[in-house]
């Protein structure tokens, strides 16, 4: 039994991950599940593929923290040293599993394969430890003692990983480490709201110390806050962080489109869904990334009809039927050619509502008057049109069409699940 096992460590074994061909996920994931059962992790180490290294980390993690976890290396290659690092840091030798020999042999004779004799090394283990089954890859995994502390080691590929922490450890873990405080967390989503004035409207809740305590992270428009409660019980922790999330969820409500998923379309999709509305696209710089994202849903074919990529202005004309006096008075990107193809596009769809985006994503075709970065939104419904500007300055072609993708997500939810459209709603205005 572990006793007041509250802290762990994760350990990230791979030269790819020094290297930065691919990027440590596994021990963010590991720290998150962990933190569910009141266990914090406190610190994370990434080590190349060298036996003496890998070791000596173990050892010296192993003696300070009752719980180790460490990701990689398991794999059939000589490069793969978890399993002798682990049974340095042991002071024990390897030994042949049969149970996992046979698993070995049974996967490969699925795949109609002789089995390569290298890969023998994946059914070797430190003596005395406790093996742990891969229900959906070849490597198994294993505890072993480390001196006074539990060494897991876990195989490296993410989706591994998962099944095995979710089949085997996290049990094993729940089981004997006893019950500590417990922790719970909620998330919510909000867009349309920059970082800094969400920090200044929370105040004091996102202070350090707080219970429960509020974080905030910004990406392209959408903020994600985590709310965490720590408890001497579940339930109590499942109260806590509920009541604090629920008045954030009051506070912010305007700005609030999901407690459960990041991704804007699907709340789209849901409001859309809810209120029995039916959509199109008409996109020009974006070149058709929102019909994407809305496909990205399943079941989409429901609300979302169709979209059109409108590059050059002989399509806007063809296809929406933006007027050519209109694009020669105000040009592509302009409000007026904005609010014109979210029209075009509602007429010829049918749909309740369109929205359309213009814009110069650059690097070239900005002017004094219109710079690159400046993208024009159309919001079409059977209450009128509104119109958007937007001037994403300073941040190259990506960021700026990855802007304009998620503004005409938000301002598509906004026009399904916002408040009731004001009685002036068919002038074309400004939306706020
Ligand atoms: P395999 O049997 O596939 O060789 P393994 O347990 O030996 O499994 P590695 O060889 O270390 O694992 O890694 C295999 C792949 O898993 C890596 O190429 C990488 O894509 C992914 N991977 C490994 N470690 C991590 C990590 N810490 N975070 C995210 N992905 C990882
Ligand atoms: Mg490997």
């Amino acid at each position: 039994m572990i006793h007041d096992a509250r802290r762990a460590a994760t350990l990230a074994i791979g030269n790819e991950l020094i290297e930065g061909r691919h990027v440590d996920t596994n021990s963010g994931e590991i720290a998150a599940r962990l933190a569910e059962l009141g266990i914090e992790v406190a610190e994370t180490v990434v080590v190349g593929d060298e036996r003496a290294r890998v070791e000596r980390l173990m050892r010296e993690l192993c003696a300070e923290f009752p719980i180790v976890i460490a990701t990689g290396g398991l794999g059939p290659t000589l490069d793969d040293l978890t399993r002798e690092a682990a049974a340095d840091a042991a002071g024990v030798p390897l030994e042949l599993h049969g149970p996992s020999l046979d698993h070995l042999r049974t996967i490969w004779a699925q795949r109609e394969r002789p089995m390569p004799a290298t890969n023998e090394r994946q059914a070797h283990f430190p003596v005395g430890a406790q093996i742990m089954a891969n229900p959906v890859g070849t490597a198994p995994g294993f505890r072993v003692w480390v001196g006074g502390g539990v060494l897991a080691a876990l195989p490296g590929p993410p989706r591994e990983m998962r099944a095995m922490l979710e089949g085997e450890l996290l049990p094993w873990i729940r089981a004997t480490c006893g019950q500590g405080p417990a922790i719970a967390v909620r998330s919510l989503y909000l867009c349309g709201l920059p970082e800094s004035q969400f920090a200044e409207d929370v105040g004091p809740w996102m202070a350090r110390g707080e219970n429960p305590r509020v974080d905030v992270t910004a990406h392209m428009g959408v903020l994600s806050v985590k709310v965490v409660a720590r408890q001497t019980s579940r339930s109590a922790a499942e109260a806590a962080v509920e009541a604090r999330a629920l008045e954030l969820a009051q506070r912010f409500a305007p700005f609030l489109y999901s407690r459960e998923h990041p991704a804007l379309e699907r709340a789209l999709f849901e409001a859309l869904r809810a209120r029995g509305w039916r959509m199109a696209f008409a996109e020009s710089c974006t070149g058709g990334a929102l019909a994407e994202r809305i496909t990205r849903v399943p079941g989409s074919s429901s609300v979302f009809l169709e979209g059109w990529v409108t590059y050059s202005n002989g399509a806007k004309i063809r296809r929406l039927g933006v007027p050519a006096a209109l694009l020669e008075a105000h040009g592509a990107v302009s409000r007026e050619t904005a609010a014109a193809m979210a029209e075009g596009a509602r007429a010829e769809s049918g749909a309740d509502l369109a929205v359309s985006v213009t814009g110069i994503a650059g690097p070239d075709g900005g002017s004094l008057e219109k710079p690159v970065g400046l993208v024009c939104f159309g919001v079409a419904t059977a209450q009128g049109t509104q119109t958007l500007e937007r001037r994403y300055l300073r941040h190259g072609r990506d960021a700026v069409r990855a802007f304009a993708v998620h503004t005409g997500l938000e301002l598509a939810w906004r026009a399904v699940a916002g408040p009731p459209a004001p009685p002036d709603s068919s002038a074309r205005r400004e939306l706020r």
